[in-house]
């Protein structure tokens, strides 16, 4: 954008109106990466970005017309193009990692070694402004490539620093559960997700989003499923010991980097081998990014553990790409509508159709059905309405902690008009410390 304003205006002072549309459309393009950065969709900003910026160098190239005997220097905005995207994109796929970078070296030499371009003197930079524009573009090209050299070295170290924390907090049982109810359609919990959280002596709560990505990227999601894995399950030994809470399940979020891990099958069975419970009470959440590739070693691995009763569960359904057929392909037990399809269920008509048609095509495939992110008790009637009978959110209770998960079970969750028929115990369970020795012995 800046460069757009410089450039731009520097066009309407020497009359060259085309040139300055064009940097006005640059202007304009930044403004949408702004908004779509503000809205928190970075990757859609970067991928507009990684093929819009090298279009339009190319374009400012060939506008570029250079005196004689001096050498163009647009171009090197090409080297800046190619290391920032091959940075953002380095976990990316072939395509924006290695492809887009690769044409923006082949431009920078192209542009740097030939003198194509548009030879009309009514169009091109004038003559003076190009002499002063080869340094501009030379320092602010530059400038460029060293702004993203920081940020390089910035994000290494904090990844560093976290990667270092994380083991800490490994061996310091730093990590803790939280558990977040499943409700049916009396509001009774039926069972609970665990969700990770990380008490970090300094740093205070850090959410999962900050260091799971983080942990997936350098394969600690290993260490911290097993622990979360073995923690769940301890849980689960506890809540079937008591016959007020027998019935509760247990969902656990299964990372793709965990699943992928050969021996994945192998560690999760000696876990709940381990803890005694009934593994059909344990229900494992994948995501539908899972089931894209490797579809016969995905499908072997499901099989070998629904085979000792371990239920599976698609979580966030119908925010992936992958197709309908992973319903039936897949040796699946539960689908989890999205919470951005709950949210958006009322006020936006298609997400209330996909989200009826999810609940409609679980019934036919006899998959049972879960909505994730209720908030309200209008989304709640809705879900009710087209056929749900599970659901999870905000409007039961947060995750929370074993202790309060304890007394929610004894005093229920929701308002009143949820709570009819609802099973309860009298007196609130403390499972906290039943807990400590369970997971100690584990
Ligand atoms: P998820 O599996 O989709 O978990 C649901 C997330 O939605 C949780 O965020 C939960 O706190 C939040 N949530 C629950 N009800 C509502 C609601 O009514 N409205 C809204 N807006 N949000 C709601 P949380 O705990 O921050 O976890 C975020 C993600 O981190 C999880 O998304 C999951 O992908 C990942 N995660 C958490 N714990 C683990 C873990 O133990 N292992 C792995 N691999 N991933 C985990
Ligand atoms: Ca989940
Ligand atoms: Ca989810």
């Amino acid at each position: 954008m800046l460069i757009g304003m410089a450039w731009g205006t520097a066009f309407i002072v020497f009359d060259r109106p085309v040139l300055a549309a064009m940097h006005a459309v640059l202007i304009i393009f930044g403004l949408v990466l702004f908004w779509l950065a503000y809205r928190g969709r970075l990757t859609a900003a970067a991928m507009l970005a990684g093929h819009v910026l090298p279009l339009f160098i190319a374009v400012s190239c060939l506008f570029d017309n250079v005196p004689e005997g001096v050498h163009r220097a647009t171009q090197m905005h090409f080297l800046s193009v190619a290391l920032g995207g091959y940075f953002i994109f380095r976990r990316g796929g072939i395509y924006m990692k290695y492809v887009i970078p690769a044409l923006c070296l082949v431009g920078f030499a192209v542009f740097s070694n030939t003198f194509i371009g548009i030879k009309d003197p009514a169009l091109v930079i004038p003559q003076d402004v190009a002499e002063i524009g080869v340094w501009a573009n030379t320092i602010t090209a530059l400038i460029e490539l060293v702004f993203i050299v920081v940020i390089m070295n910035a994000d290494l170290s904090t990844r560093r620093m976290m990667e270092s924390e994380v083991r800490k907090a490994i061996a310091n049982g730093d990590f803790v559960l939280h558990y977040q109810p499943q409700v049916d359609d009396d509001g009774a919990v039926t069972g609970a997700e665990a969700l990770i959280r990380w008490r970090h002596a300094k740093m205070g709560d850090i959410p999962p989003f900050k260091f799971i990505p983080l942990a997936e990227e350098t394969g600690l999601i290993v260490p911290i499923g097993n622990w979360v894995l073995r923690a769940a399950c301890a849980q689960l030994a506890i809540w079937e010991a008591r016959p007020e809470t027998e019935h509760l399940t247990m969902a656990v979020n299964v990372s793709a980097s965990q699943f992928r891990q050969p021996d994945f099958v192998q560690s999760v069975a000696e876990i709940v081998r381990l803890s005694g419970v009934n593994a059909s009470r344990l229900k494992l959440e994948l995501t539908e990014s899972m089931f894209v590739d490797n579809v016969e070693a995905t499908t072997e691995k499901m099989n070998a553990l629904k085979a000792i009763g371990i239920v599976w569960s698609l979580d966030d359904f119908g925010t992936g790409y992958s197709s309908l057929s992973v319903l039936h392909r897949f040796p699946l037990g539960q689908i989890k509508i999205d919470k951005a399809f709950v949210h958006d269920m009322l006020t936006n008509k298609s997400n209330m159709v996909v989200t009826e048609a999810i609940i409609d095509l679980g019934d036919k495939l006899d998959l049972q059905v879960i909505a994730e992110g209720v908030e309200t008790v209008e989304q709640l009637n809705r879900l009710r309405e087209a056929g749900c009978r599970l659901y999870q959110g905000y409007l039961f209770s947060p995750p929370v902690d074993v202790e309060a998960f304890g007394k929610l079970l004894a005093v229920g969750v929701g308002g009143p008009e949820l709570t009819a028929g609802r099973r309860s115990s009298a007196v609130p369970i403390d499972f906290g410390r039943a807990a400590l020795s369970l997971k100690a012995r584990l």
